[in-house]
């Protein structure tokens, strides 16, 4: 079973997909060290309404 996490580079801010961030960034040459996971349904702000 994969697991699709989202990673981002700290150093430019590109979005990994994967089980597990890359050896080093595609884009800017970071190490792995530099990614950070991101949760998922980050976008979701936090206005629920409980009004029925
Ligand atoms: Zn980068």
């Amino acid at each position: 079973m994969a697991e699709d996490k989202h990673w981002r580079c700290t150093e430019c801010g590109m979005l990994h997909i994967g089980a597990e961030p890359p050896d080093v960034c595609e884009d800017c040459l970071a190490p792995k060290g530099a990614f950070v996971l991101v949760e998922e349904e980050v976008e979701e702000e936090t206005t629920k309404t409980v009004t029925q």
